[in-house]
């Protein structure tokens, strides 16, 4: 990584830790590789992209609307499904036997890569900069290794009790599609959706939360029929790409790249990723922020039918030595009865899905910024701050009385309580004013209000802009209608 950008990284993950964002887990016994605890600012942080990702594409999805390029109005619901699921539903979608990694260890260093991933993984011998380039690394051949958790139900350890944490939160809504389709009273095409926790043993976590093994998904199942499918896909590229322009997310940055076919997972008729330039990437380089897929029928299919294997052009039950299914399926019957054209099919799927945890590092990659602003003396002051888009800004406005004293904090203390029954708010009366703006810089705040001597005369307060540092004078009774307006 050039040196500039591993010191924007380590500011930023300074600045995470300082200001309450993203904490080791397990610090105080040393931490535990591959988990992250959020802070109280990030928390909030995080719950905001997720509570905007849920009205945006679930509940204030306007679904009379015609989506562009495509013909029909959709609706969309959510689901919430349980970590923990049967067994079988790894076994037939095809998680137990290929959600591996394949993996190199070394034997002089004991340090253990992703084989695909030794080109850019530092290696711990000098003047090396990767595995395999110094005289004494030694190297294994490429081995096979299970991402997901295991962990057993009940009181056996044995593998009739052997379960798994999920490695995705797909599964759950392909297991619930016949539910909501008989109680939701939905038809196609529409769209269920989940946020929750996944889980991978990750060989490698690194990269801050950006590989963790434990993280959030925010994945959507787009159900539709087949000839329409292609239509929706490009359809879901185009409106999750600008999801992320629509929260500050720069579009030089940002990319939708098209997976190769040999890049595609067996089953999937097309993918493309949504990447972002993470400042501890390489120039040039891209991370994945969420993956946008055209599954076509094989999730509700493996699931009727077990396990599905390609042969040529087609996909076909994998059979065992007694020519019975490798990993049965559930055997119910998953289709869809179209009433409209009077046909029965099983629907195709359009799955996009996201990261929370890489989603939020990459709004707080964009928002650090450093710059200098004049002081009471004009005098040029270097401030770091954290331009995020006012939806998921942790905090939306400060309240300070400029002094603890002349009644200032009794009114700064109505004002406080009145903002809060709408947003969060955080009230400061702790240091210079100078301090307490720079401390709502660095946590993202975009507003500050100030009651000061004046507003002992005329109401007014101040209204401080967190990007331009612009203060204006207003009226204390505007206040609900003002910052609403611009937030
Ligand atoms: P990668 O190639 O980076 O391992 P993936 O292609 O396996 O990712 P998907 O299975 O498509 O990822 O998962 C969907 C989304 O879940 C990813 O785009 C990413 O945002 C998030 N995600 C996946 N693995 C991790 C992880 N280990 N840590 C944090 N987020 C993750």
């Amino acid at each position: 990584m050039p040196d500039g950008k591993k010191k924007k990284m380590d500011k930023i993950v300074s600045l995470c830790k300082r200001r309450g964002f993203i904490f080791q887990s397990s610090e105080i016994y040393g931490g535990i590789g591959g988990f992250w605890d959020y802070g109280p600012l990030g928390v909030e942080l995080k719950r905001n992209i997720k509570d905007v990702w849920w009205r945006d594409m679930v509940t204030g999805h306007d679904d009379t609307s015609t989506p562009v390029g495509a013909a029909t109005p959709y609706e969309m619901v959510g689901i919430d499904a349980s970590i923990v699921m049967h067994p079988q539903v790894w076994k037939a979608s095809g998680h137990y036997d290929l959600f591996h990694d394949m993996l190199v260890d070394c034997r002089t260093c004991k340090a253990r890569f992703r084989a695909d991933q030794i080109p850019t993984s530092p290696c711990s011998r000098k003047p090396s900069k990767h595995p395999g380039e110094h005289t004494d690394c030694d190297l294994t051949e490429p081995r096979e290794f299970n991402l997901m958790f295991k962990t057993f139900i009940g009181a056996l350890i044995d593998p009739t009790a052997e379960a798994y944490l999920r490695p995705e939160t797909a599964q759950g809504i392909f297991v619930n599609f016949k539910n909501v389709l008989s109680t939701a009273r939905v038809k196609l095409p529409f769209g269920i959706a989940q946020i929750g926790k996944a889980f991978r043993n990750e060989i490698t976590p690194r990269n801050y939360t950006f590989r963790s093994r434990e993280f959030e998904q925010m994945e959507i199942e787009f159900f539709c029929s087949p000839d329409s499918s292609q239509g929706w896909y490009d359809y879901w590229c185009a409106r999750r790409f600008t999801w992320y322009t629509s929260l500050g997310l720069k579009s030089e940055r940002l990319r939708l790249r098209d997976h190769a076919a040999s890049e595609r997972a067996h089953y999937s008729c097309g993918t493309a990723d949504i990447e972002y330039a993470f400042p501890f990437l390489a120039e040039g380089e891209f991370g994945e922020l969420e993956g946008v897929s055209h599954r076509g029928d094989f999730d509700l299919r493996s699931h009727m039918e077990g396990k599905l294997v390609r042969d040529g052009d087609i996909l076909k039950v994998e059979l065992d030595e007694h020519g019975r299914a490798s990993h049965a399926g559930s055997g119910k019957d998953l289709s869809y009865f179209d009433d409209a054209t009077q046909t029965k099919f099983i629907p195709h799927v359009i799955e996009p899905s996201a990261g929370v945890d890489r989603a939020m590092l990459a709004f707080l990659c964009e928002a650090y910024t450093e710059d200098a602003i004049p002081d009471d003396k004009g005098v040029p002051q270097e401030r770091v701050v954290l331009k995020l888009h006012p939806r998921i800004a942790p905090v939306k406005v400060a309240v300070f009385p400029l002094i603890k004293k002349d009644g200032m904090p009794e009114i700064a203390g109505e004002i406080y309580r009145e903002l809060k029954l709408k947003w969060n708010v955080s009230y400061d009366q702790k240091g210079s004013i100078g301090r307490r703006y720079r401390r709502q810089d660095e946590s993202g705040t975009p507003f500050c209000i100030t009651v000061d001597h004046q507003t002992l005369i005329d109401g007014t307060v101040t209204l401080r802009d967190r990007n331009t540092t612009v203060q204006e004078r207003v009226n204390s009774a505007n206040l609900v209608s003002l910052i609403e307006e611009r937030l």
